[in-house]
């Protein structure tokens, strides 16, 4: 296992220590001291995160006019 991961593994092991809420290693966090590129998309993810976290449960939904707009302007 390399001690400085490269930007490619970055991003999936960020991704999944996000996820799994494991605290980064020190060849992750030395990582995203020297690459701008990492620190940005780390800070994504979090806006990701959040923006997941409060959508709502089910996923978004349209009126039963709006579907049933749709509906005639497909001619279904
Ligand atoms: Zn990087």
């Amino acid at each position: 296992m390399k001690l400085l991961p490269d930007c490619r593994d970055m991003s999936s092991r960020l991704s999944e220590a996000r996820d799994s809420g494991r605290a980064l290693t020190l060849g992750e966090r030395l990582h995203l001291l020297m690459c701008a590129w990492c620190r940005r998309f780390r800070v994504q993810l979090d806006v990701l995160g959040l923006a997941a976290a409060r959508a709502p449960e089910g996923g978004p939904s349209l009126s039963a006019e709006a579907k049933a707009r749709i509906r005639r302007a497909l001619g279904a």
